[in-house]
């Protein structure tokens, strides 16, 4: 029994000493995960990762709208510059993400401004495809990009379809799953999204065509939505109601639900188009979204941002609206633009009144865009240059705008880019002055009586939606 006792002494005094070893290499192993931790933290700190708050942020001078959440009244930080960036698993990373949207020169000088590139195998590797990739990129023809375009998109088809516009619905605006149908079937065709600006773009008063790289197989094509207002019409219609910015920073839509709560959700183009985009980055050619066409007599994006809202005395002013605060509503859409802007949106004048720019008058054409230059452009930033023609209908004709008033009217206020109603085939007309594109429409109309002009996009026997009435009627 003693020497089983003393036996187990020694047991236990060794294991004690076993215990004392495996604690100290425990503490030992605690501290150095603690240093590495503060090491890279303290790094990090250093590299700006803790300020830069990606798409979450508003631009100087710029709040979230209150839907916004916890972005409401954040002030902006600067993002990390390509400059700062030492990681280099951050960088490749990064770099890649320019590289899917085709910004090859911006991937190779992310990666060549990490300090001592030169002697890490895996950036030069990179590097060297980004530079293989590049030369077998092919220029596009800028005079055959087409432009498609949208309207708000119906999201309750039974209230939509069911409405006394419920005609003028059917023709002119696209549903919810017919507008997802086309951008993956665009997509599977190799379509990439585009700019405007990316076609041509004024350098020292001159308009010059741009260039566009793309991988082989791969077809440019611009996009664009128009009326995005949410007209006091189409209240109650199954559409949503405004743009507001996600507690993600990105926007998105507010819409009435029946039980009288309103939703948050992606109810119209801009956030579906946004998603689809995140989804699939090879979709956007360098960041490209499409062109939002805004009118002012409703006010903007679904703000009512519109004089009579708030001026009592004015002819149309309603009893209902005394309710609206217009300087905020402004604001709000003055935040919201800021931030669609900043993630690639692009606006257009739609004229003030939905005018027919062909139709009018000199002088009634002049009146109206002065009212839209006057409310709406300063809420997008005071610099828009793309006029997209209510109605499609053009000022001139497919010759040109010279001796044209009209254009030079429309030119001496800032606008260079102009786009009709084309629905035969892709158009676009380059000169040192300006740009026009025709557009295509990709609505019940164009699908229900022309699937064959659109078919080199999508197939519209398959994305028609069942819920439509048919015949589709034409309304004048
Ligand atoms: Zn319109």
């Amino acid at each position: 029994m003693e020497d089983y006792r003393g036996r187990n002494r020694d047991t236990r005094r060794r294991a004690r000493h076993r215990r004392a070893i495996r604690n100290r290499i425990i503490l030992t192993v605690l501290l150095l995960i603690l240093l590495v931790v503060a090491v890279v933290l303290g790094k990090k700190f250093l590299d700006g990762d803790f300020n830069k708050k990606e798409n979450t942020t508003f631009p100087a001078g710029t709040t979230a709208p209150a839907e916004g959440g916890d972005n409401t009244g954040e002030s902006s930080q600067p993002e990390t510059t390509a400059g700062a960036v030492t990681d280099q698993g951050t960088a490749l990373t990064q770099a890649a993400a320019l590289a899917a949207s085709y910004d090859y020169d911006g991937a190779i000088d992310l990666l060549k401004s990490v300090s001592g590139y030169e002697s890490n195998s895996e950036i030069t590797a990179a590097i060297s495809g980004y530079e293989e990739t590049k030369k077998s990129l092919v220029a596009a023809d800028i005079t055959q990009i087409p432009h498609i375009f949208f309207h708000s998109l119906i999201v309750d088809t039974d209230k939509a379809f069911g409405s006394e516009k419920a005609d003028a619905y059917n023709q002119v605006m696209t549903t919810v799953d017919e507008f997802d149908q086309i951008m993956q079937q665009m997509y599977e065709k190799g379509y990439v999204l585009v700019k405007i600006h990316d076609m041509a773009s004024k350098q020292d008063g001159e308009m010059k065509k741009g260039t566009i790289l793309l991988p082989a197989g791969k077809k440019p094509f611009v996009l664009s939505v128009d009326d995005v207002s949410y007209y006091e019409y189409m209240k109650g219609h199954g559409f949503a109601n405004r743009i507001v910015i996600g507690e993600d920073g990105y926007p998105t839509c507010e819409m009435d639900m029946d039980d009288g709560s309103v939703q948050t959700g992606a109810f119209d183009v801009v956030p579906r188009l946004e998603e689809f985009i995140k989804a699939h980055p090879d979709f956007s050619y360098k960041g490209a979204r499409g062109i939002v066409a805004l009118t002012g007599y409703d006010g903007i994006l679904g703000y009512r941002t519109a004089p009579k809202y708030g001026d009592p005395s004015s002819d149309s002013y309603k009893a209902e609206y005394a309710s609206i605060d217009v300087d905020s509503e402004r604001e709000k859409a003055k935040a919201v633009a800021a931030r669609m802007e900043e993630l690639g949106w692009e606006f257009a004048s739609h004229s003030w009144g939905h005018k027919d720019m062909g139709q009018a008058t000199m002088e009634h054409m002049k009146t109206d865009m002065q009212k839209w230059l006057d409310q709406v452009n300063p809420l997008l930033g005071g610099d828009t240059d793309i006029l997209i023609f209510p109605k499609g209908t053009d000022i001139g004709s497919w010759r040109g705008y010279d001796d044209n008033e009209k254009y030079d009217y429309l030119a001496s206020v800032g606008f260079d880019y102009y786009c009709n109603v084309d629905s035969n085939q892709p158009w676009v007309q380059c000169t040192s002055k300006y740009l026009r594109q025709g557009r295509i429409n990709a609505d019940g109309f164009e699908m229900y009586y022309h699937a064959d002009k659109l078919s080199q996009f999508f197939d519209a026997a398959t994305v028609f939606d069942k819920a439509r009435p048919t015949p589709v009627k034409q309304m004048g």
